[in-house]
């Protein structure tokens, strides 16, 4: 298999070769696919190799949606709803956190957490996501996007049930992997809907 110049810079001292087997250290169980009935994503809909190839989309996504939303893409549509630039620096960040989720499950034996920590992180940064850059957003949401779907291609799927656990709750690298997909995209959908609701003049009330 190929060389992983991507995470094998991040194996400390003696660190073992991914290809490596791990010793169990907890009981493993195998880990559900991620679905949503709200926006109809299902994680086992995607092949290992789509999978990446999507995460990798996002990114170009994001940049088209931003730069077609224009001048909109500052309004909130309603109460309560997320400006584009919004949604997409809560993605952006959202999607940073699945890549040191994703890195630490590749690195280490079954790492573990405490809970909630990444939302803490991510409720406290999301004050500053109104006056975010939009091009500098999806830049730097792109590079997120990227930076994940390397860890997966190059770690290769053999990998992706490696885990770690975080509050109590494991999960595994293709379910990180799944969960920053529908995160983004589930959130696309909501700022499409909201780029319509404010063309159409009827906010929502919610
Ligand atoms: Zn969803």
């Amino acid at each position: 298999m190929a060389p992983r110049p991507g995470i094998s810079g991040h194996l400390g001292p003696g660190g073992r070769g991914l290809s490596e087997p791990l010793p169990p250290k907890i009981e493993v169980t195998c880990v559900e696919h991620e679905r949503c009935p709200a926006c109809g994503f299902d994680g086992s809909r995607y092949s290992d190799g789509a999978l990446p190839a999507a995460i990798r989309d996002l990114g170009p996504t994001w940049k088209a949606l931003l730069g077609e939303a224009g001048a909109d893409q500052r309004v909130r549509p309603g109460p309560g709803v997320w400006s584009a630039v919004e949604y997409a620096a809560h993605s952006r960040d959202v999607t940073a956190l699945h890549v040191f989720g994703v890195r630490q499950a590749l690195t280490h034996d079954e790492p573990s957490y405490p809970p909630i920590e990444g939302d803490a992180l991510i409720e406290s940064a999301a004050a500053t996501y109104g006056d975010a850059d939009a091009d500098l957003v999806g830049t730097e949401l792109a590079g997120q996007a990227s930076e994940l779907a390397d860890l997966a291609t190059d770690s290769g799927s053999e990998a992706w049930s490696r885990g770690l656990t975080i509050g109590g709750d494991r999960t595994d690298v293709r379910r990180l992997l799944e969960h920053a997909l529908h995160d983004s995209l589930h959130h696309l959908a909501d700022v499409e809907r909201g780029l319509v609701a404010i063309r159409e003049g009827y906010p929502d009330e919610h």
